[in-house]
């Protein structure tokens, strides 16, 4: 038996500056800014922004060595990745290999927030970046 992924718990977005493109979310849709925090490890700002049960996350790289400079210098701005809310992430990272699926991320990191976060290769996928997270104080 699978247990699927709960909701959509955010779509990344990568921008080269998060202020440049915070009015558009703000002021031209109306939707609030939940908060702003810088994730060392992924090298990158965020900032989270309240749309219903789910979130936009502003991905702005930190320094060029960042994974989201790289995917704007290749890409430029857009839509970075869909991540899945899942409970008990390390299951279901094992399940999805049990698949075939490739993840990038061998084992759950922490991301933005404190969530355990782990990546799934696109080549497994549609091309598509999906992130597992999962937070574990958080109400739904
Ligand atoms: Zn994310």
């Amino acid at each position: 038996m699978k247990t699927p992924p709960k909701k959509i718990d955010h779509i990344g977005i990568a921008v080269k500056s998060i202020e440049n493109h915070l009015p558009f979310y703000e002021n031209v849709l109306g939707l609030e800014l939940l908060k702003v925090e810088s994730v060392e490890t992924q090298k990158v700002k965020v900032a989270f922004i309240s749309i219903g049960s789910s979130k936009i996350e502003l991905l702005e790289p930190l320094n060029s060595e960042s994974p989201v400079a790289k995917f704007i210098d290749k890409k430029g701005e857009g839509i970075h990745h869909v991540a899945l809310g899942v409970s008990n992430i390390e299951e279901r990272l094992q399940e999805i290999r049990d698949d075939g699926v490739q993840t990038l991320n061998e084992k759950p990191v922490k991301g933005a927030g404190g969530a355990d976060v782990a990546f799934l290769h696109p080549a497994s996928t549609g091309r598509v970046l999906f992130e597992f997270c999962e937070k574990k104080n958080e109400e739904e």
